[in-house]
């Protein structure tokens, strides 16, 4: 049996005809960049995560390099984040001139470790990029605890977090500004790129509105250098027609995750996702800690199942990074991780069947052992 990693097919044999009747009328109209779709998928979005404001751009990196514009990192600032993130988190912080500061994970949560937050802050500290890990959010009362001790902006990067929950309250509304990424792979995906920006700021709104353009405004007249960095009326057209689904689609991620949850508890070799109690995750991976990982993961692929480290190397130990002066043993938890974890198929559309296969096949792996 196949088991792909991630299917997009049958999500989108579903809505194609919509997405196709949504393409006719731009075609008709011929408004390829902020059209009327674009702002219509703003309020949308805003809606749907309960935030004030919404502003689209062209990437999830983008609303990164936008919104630490947008809270003016100066060159040489500091901006405290994870070692254990897709790589655009700590790429961003580099873009604007910024420097990255790196705090180890929580290992059971993959995410930033509150407790050794406060340590890392310093004189030029001006913000925190927590970064929502694989559908779960990082624990956002802390973290705003201190950035208003030390008065500190923060940026949640909720690429893989949107609709997730901490506490009652949704990804977006703890931070000054949250950043989405519609890349296709996200739980919400574009057929290309595309992000936003959220923020229940008016004067943040205003500004990443204006850097998205250039920092144009009026037309033709330029206070800030910004980006070109719109929005296309397609991509949005997309998104209009996929977000109506989300929360449908998260729900069956969630019953996925039980379903491993139930049957997989007894494997002592791996070790599941642990979700805070406090905590909602919208499962944009379901990452496992795991005994011989490099093995296990040939013997997954050698049996047509698709699965992925996300990731293999830690940030502070990329080459990019060399003038930070970092080296093996500086993050252990997150060094560990990169060597340990597995993600494995937990797409929507994933059936019962395939989940037995999956299932199966780590146990069978795991009796040889
Ligand atoms: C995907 C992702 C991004 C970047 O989004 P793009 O739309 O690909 O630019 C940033 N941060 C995290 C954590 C991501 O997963």
């Amino acid at each position: 049996m196949k088991v792909p990693l991630l299917d997009l097919k049958p999500q989108y044999d579903d809505i194609l005809p919509a997405i196709r009747e949504a393409f006719e009328k731009i075609f008709a109209g011929h408004h390829y960049i902020l059209g009327p779709e674009v702002f219509e998928l703003e309020s949308a979005i805003a809606e749907y995560c309960g935030v004030k404001h919404a502003i689209g751009c062209s990437s999830g990196t983008d609303a990164l390099v936008l919104s630490l514009k947008a809270i003016d990192i100066q060159p040489g600032d500091e901006v405290i984040t994870t070692p254990f993130t897709f790589f655009a988190t700590a790429g961003s912080i580099h873009r604007v001139d910024g420097i990255p500061v790196f705090v180890d994970i929580d290992l059971r949560t993959f995410n930033l470790d509150v407790e050794q937050l406060e340590a890392a802050i310093t004189e030029k500290t001006r913000a925190i990029i927590p970064v929502h890990l694989f559908g779960q959010m990082a624990k956002m009362d802390r973290i705003m605890e201190l950035a208003q001790k030390y008065n500190l902006k923060v940026i949640e990067d909720t690429a893989q977090g949107i609709g997730a929950f901490y506490k009652n309250r949704t990804a977006g509304n703890y931070g000054d500004i949250a950043t989405l990424s519609f890349f296709p792979s996200k739980n919400l995906g574009a057929m290309g790129d595309a992000g936003m920006c959220l923020t229940n700021d008016d004067e943040l709104a205003e500004i990443i509105t204006l850097l998205r353009t250039h920092g144009e405004h009026p037309k033709y007249i330029h206070k800030w250098v910004g980006l070109n960095s719109r929005l296309d009326s397609l991509q949005a057209a997309v998104l209009l027609v996929k977000l109506p689904k989300l929360a449908e689609w998260t729900r069956q991620r969630q019953e996925n995750a039980a379903y491993y949850h139930q049957h997989m508890q007894d494997i002592e070799q791996i070790r599941l996702p642990y979700i805070l109690p406090d905590a909602v995750s919208i499962y944009n991976q379901f990452t496992l800690l795991v005994q011989n990982r490099d093995e296990l993961l040939q013997y997954l692929r050698d049996n047509e199942i698709g699965c992925n480290i996300y990731y293999p190397k830690p940030l502070h130990l990329q080459e990019c990074f060399s003038y930070l002066h970092h080296q093996q043993g500086d993050f252990p938890m997150s060094e560990y991780a990169c060597e340990n974890v597995i993600s494995i198929p937990i797409y929507s559309e994933l059936t019962r069947e395939q989940q037995d296969y999956v299932i199966s096949k780590i146990r069978e792996f795991y009796l040889n052992k």
